[in-house]
């Protein structure tokens, strides 16, 4: 297996001239954009001095019918209006399929219409658009943010996704990237950028967790340092709970404060929501906050404490305390094992959401970094190193691989070519050969998953090397590359070294992996260990028998009358029938002892198989041609 060098991208630098590179946090509800200047890390702001900008884009029309495009805070003033043409939370959305989405809450929102792959399509007043096109306008009022204040266009950005995004969600975030004429150096994972932000990556080795409770979402990863690369040991979370629901808790408790009975208008009610996200954010300093609203005659007050609002939660935040005990849980590590905790996300600023989780971990959490910031500056130094800005710096950080890469092989067994846990980039090359005389083409079936079975493990793609030259079994020589980028994006080609005749494929699945399926291959694995050796050594024995029932079977159909006597012809024949019938069985031994004890008997033959080869290559020549000349 060789390993290949692998080049990171703009390595040589010209001393003089620091490129414009900056790291783009594409949040659920929030995205903002960083940059080092100066040897500072820092988010940049808007005209108006603003950081995090809401990821949110309104699709309208003017009154002749234009399209009229905005992104954050205005469009977010259009989500209770216009709510039909207010994307928000595109990002759950991205890389999926209409049939993945159905039933879950954006399918109730928005008004889906399918294109071909299966990709979703959303119909607003401005004609229709899809997650990647929102996520693009997105990219691009922070490009334009970051052009502006770093004085140019941009040299390069690091974009970070979630540890669990699967291939189609990682390379749907390329193509808004594309679409927003930016120049990718690599996505990065949250989780890894949070932890690069703390500077935790140029520690020796220790284990980190990421607690990240954002507006909607919470994701929860263990990361494990060891030199210089963080590997992702397990994430977890829950895509359906964030700070969000916490302004619903209190939104209740204010309603019930204020007028059990009273019927709000919708815009009351719209309103009264935006109320208790202030509220919730300003007790996240203060003991209690007042709150009002009028409408009308209607003049509402009232006050809530931060005890009433962590009553309300509380459920919420254990459940965020149960995930992160069953990431550690499938680990297989306990809390004590773990090093350092990083907050992330604007909704661990709660005091609760703090106070849980240094009880469970029983350490206090690292927040001196802003919560909203920090997956954001962690980006912005990886495209500071990327681009070139620090030619010394030492090695790059990298993301491992989290499952297996393999093919499929004959007798429906996978041949791993890059192992789990590998850091990416990676390519990994190796040689197959074919299996029957003249074989013209092969078929490369490249699996992912680590048991050792075509059935257990996940098809990524199939494709086909055609146009193999004739050859006996085993001659031609098949080399198969599997490449994996620094995105996780995987390429495969196949190519026959003699004659050059190539195959590929990039493999974009359209339906990834979710993180639970990861830890449920991984943990199958580890239950299977043994039944799959022995699964294995029966494949393999099986193997082995039909390669020299067919070796032999050819032999026989060409030269077995000429060179074999009837009896002799006979006695192969019985040996290959009775191979066979024992290979149908799953007695490894018996198989490998018909195997030895059949090729024993068709030594004599191969050797006279041998013998007229030699004549024939002979014919026409003197023994002097092909022996050596004895020197006198
Ligand atoms: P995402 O990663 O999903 O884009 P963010 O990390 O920006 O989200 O988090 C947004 C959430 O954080 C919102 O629910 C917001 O109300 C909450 N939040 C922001 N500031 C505070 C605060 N001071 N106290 C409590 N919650 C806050
Ligand atoms: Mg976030």
């Amino acid at each position: 297996m060789a390993l290949i060098q692998i080049t990171e991208p703009g390595q040589a630098v010209d001393p003089h001239q620091r490129k414009r590179a900056a790291g783009i946090d594409l949040g659920t509800t929030n995205s903002l954009i960083a940059s080092v200047r100066e040897g500072q890390t820092e988010t940049l702001q808007d005209v108006v001095g603003n950081s995090l900008l809401p990821s949110v884009v309104h699709y309208g029309a003017d009154k002749n019918g234009a399209s009229e495009i905005t992104v954050g805070a205005a469009a977010l003033a259009k989500a209770t209006t216009d709510p039909m043409n207010t994307i928000a939370s595109a990002k759950r959305l991205l890389g999926r399929g209409l049939a993945e989405l159905a039933g879950t809450e954006a399918a109730e929102q928005y008004a889906f219409v399918p294109v071909q792959e299966g990709m979703v399509q959303l119909q607003t007043a401005a004609g229709s658009t899809s997650p990647v096109q929102v996520s693009a306008e997105i990219l691009k009022t922070l490009a334009q943010r970051g052009s502006e204040t770093l004085g140019g266009e941009l040299d390069g950005v690091v974009i970070t996704v979630p540890a669990y995004f699967d291939d189609a969600q990682r390379q749907a975030t390329r193509d808004a990237a594309e679409l927003a004429g930016l120049q990718v150096l690599r996505l990065l994972n949250e989780p890894t950028a949070a932890a690069v932000a703390y500077g935790l990556d140029s520690g020796d080795e220790g284990l980190t967790v990421i607690y990240d409770l954002g507006g909607g979402t919470f994701d929860v990863s263990l990361l494990r340092l060891s030199r210089g690369v963080f590997e992702v040991l397990a994430t977890g979370g829950n895509a359906s709970l964030g700070g969000d629901d916490f302004d619903h808790r209190l939104m209740s408790l204010m309603r019930a404060k204020l007028t059990p009975d009273l019927v709000l208008s919708p815009s009351l009610n719209r309103r009264l929501l935006m109320q208790a996200r202030f509220c919730k954010e300003t007790l996240s300093t203060e003991a209690t906050v007042n709150f009002e609203l009028t409408e009308g005659d209607l003049h509402l007050t009232g006050s809530i404490s931060r005890a009433e609002f962590e009553d309300a939660i509380a459920d919420l935040v254990d459940e965020t305390i149960r995930s992160a005990r069953r990431v550690m849980r499938d680990a297989g590590l306990g809390e004590e094992a773990v090093d350092q905790v990083v907050l992330v996300g604007g909704a661990t600023r709660v005091p609760l959401v703090r106070a849980k989780v240094e009880s469970y971990f029983g350490k206090a959490p690292l927040t001196h970094i802003d919560p909203d910031r920090v997956v954001a500056l962690g980006a912005a130094m990886q495209a500071d190193v990327l681009v070139g800005n620090k030619p010394d710096a030492e090695m790059l950080l990298l993301d491992v691989l989290p499952l297996s890469l393999g093919l499929e092989t004959m007798g429906g067994l996978v041949e791993k070519l890059i192992a789990r846990n590998t850091p990416i980039p990676v390519q990994r090359a190796q040689e197959f050969t074919t299996f029957k005389d003249g074989q013209s083409a092969m078929l490369i079936h490249v699996m992912q998953g680590e048991r050792e079975q075509v059935a257990d493990c996940r098809s990524l793609a199939r494709f086909e090397l055609k146009g193999i030259p004739a050859m006996v079994a085993g001659a031609a020589k098949i080399r198969v590359v599997f490449q994996v980028d620094a995105d996780g994006l995987l390429s495969v080609s196949a190519s026959e070294t003699g004659t050059g005749v190539t195959a590929a494929v990039v493999v974009k699945p359209s339906y990834g992996l979710s993180d639970q399926e990861i830890t449920q291959m991984l943990k199958s694995s580890f239950a299977h260990a043994q039944e799959d050796a022995e699964a294995r050594m029966l494949l393999e024995a099986r193997l082995d028998a039909e390669q020299l029932t067919e070796a032999l079977r050819s032999a026989l159909a060409q030269d077995g009358e000429a060179l074999l006597s009837d009896e002799v012809r006979l006695g192969l024949f019985q040996g290959i029938d009775q191979l066979a019938q024992v290979a149908g069985g799953s007695d490894v031994a018996l198989i490998k002892a018909e195997t030895e004890k059949l090729s024993q008997a068709s030594d004599p033959f191969a050797a006279l198989r041998m013998d007229q080869e030699v004549r024939r290559a002979l014919a026409g020549h003197t023994l002097d041609d092909v022996l050596p000349v004895e020197s006198s």
